[in-house]
């Protein structure tokens, strides 16, 4: 992944332009789900998601609404090459990790994740292709496919045997190597310095910049002094490791990576800035495209490459695009050539409302349409079990 486009975004034309209200925009998304798709193109739709979408869990998105990067300046993500080639590097990544994971691991998917189930059962989303590592789509809706662009954090994934572990499990690991920093993460638990009120304001980042009770600085923290742990199969195959390959695993007395060990490094199971999406991902990802007739974009401004490269690859189908984003999108006017002659949502709806509040209102209209048994233009369709009885 390399850092997202970061210019600016110009405001969205709505589309249509009456959608500017939530019923209006509501109104627009049933003409957009219910009306055939072009050309022969599959009836159902794939969902691409963002950080907007997790905003209602308290967690942070990359830009506020006016299109404007929203994370401090001040904040540097770390790069693959950094975390492999350096010990020091990966005691800050963890150290820092390990003081966040308590906000992401409390956090839980909101109303815009449970709608997009509901959309699943009711037959218009098959599939779902995600940027987001905090695994609310699996959690919400794990009957819907849904693949994880960006990886997911929890698990830690060892770099030389590729093995992946609990992060829960990992967590319980750093925090019996760190003691001290365990504690500090206890007391700050418990002041609420990782938990602010406002959800909206709540972000990992934030939280770490917090000074718990006033004297403590975790800029100036001392990340030298964090240990985490190795893989422990490669550990276990250490020496059969050293014989085959020329790679040791060596720890310390409590069982911490010792730097000079030449294997078994555990990463978090994201993409990191400068890594390659794997490429079963990236196939997935395009085979989900390529199995809809229609794209849902919610909660993202499209400034990674892999996803705006997605939603391209929709438009090249020649396939609906429907984007619900607060703000700006990377490139939107290339999806929407002419605003003014979509006019019924049939074809295109860009609206700017939050998924939380939008999407179940959508769901809420579709049931009752459903069960009023409306018109043939806006009829729900069943689940289509067509390619499931085509042999019998
Ligand atoms: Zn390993």
């Amino acid at each position: 992944m390399r850092i997202p486009y970061r210019d600016p975004l110009p405001p969205p034309a709505i589309i249509p332009r009456s959608a500017t209200t939530l019923p209006a925009a509501v109104a627009a998304l049933v003409q957009f789900l219910t009306s055939p798709s072009p050309n022969g193109l599959p009836e159902s739709t794939v969902v691409l998601s963002g950080a907007g979408l997790s905003v209602a869990s308290g967690l942070a998105d990359y830009r506020g609404v006016n299109g404007t990067y929203r994370v401090n300046k001040a904040y540097h993500p770390i790069y693959y090459s950094e975390f492999m080639a350096s010990h020091t590097s990966r005691q800050r990544y963890w150290a820092r990790s390990f003081l966040g994971w308590p906000t992401l691991h409390n956090a839980a998917p909101n109303a815009g994740h449970y709608a997009i189930r509901d959309l699943g059962r009711l037959g218009f989303v098959k599939s779902v292709i995600t940027q987001n590592v905090d695994s609310f789509h699996s959690t919400a809706h794990p009957d819907i496919q849904t693949t994880e662009l960006h990886g997911y954090l929890r698990a830690a994934v060892c770099t030389t045997c590729r093995e992946e572990f609990s992060r829960d499990v990992f967590q319980h690991e750093l925090a019996r190597l760190n003691p001290t920093w365990d504690s500090f993460l206890h007391d700050a638990l418990a002041s609420g310095a990782l938990n602010p009120d406002d959800p909206s304001k709540k972000t990992v980042l934030k939280g770490l910049r917090t000074n718990p009770d006033g004297d403590v600085d975790l800029a100036d923290a001392p990340y030298t002094t964090f240990r985490y742990p190795p893989c422990p199969h490669c550990l276990a195959e250490s020496p059969r490791l050293m014989r085959n390959q020329g790679l040791a695993v060596d720890v310390d007395e409590d069982g911490a990576w010792k730097d000079g060990s030449t294997a078994g490094v555990l990463k978090p199971a994201v993409v990191m800035f400068g890594e390659n999406i794997p490429k079963r991902v990236k196939m997935a990802a395009e085979a989900a495209i390529d199995r809809a007739g229609k794209i849902l974009v919610l909660g993202t401004s499209l400034a990674t490459a892999s996803a705006w490269m997605l939603a391209r690859k929709a438009k090249e189908r020649g396939m609906p695009i429907a984007v619900i984003n607060l703000g700006g999108v990377r490139g939107e006017e290339l999806f929407f050539p002419d605003p003014d002659v979509l006019r019924s949502g049939a074809h295109a709806v860009r609206v700017e409302l939050p998924t939380d509040r939008l999407l179940p209102a959508l769901v809420d209209e579709l049931k009752t349409q459903s069960v009023a048994g409306d018109s043939e233009a806006t009829r729900i369709p069943e689940p289509n079990n067509s390619e499931a009885f085509k042999d019998i």
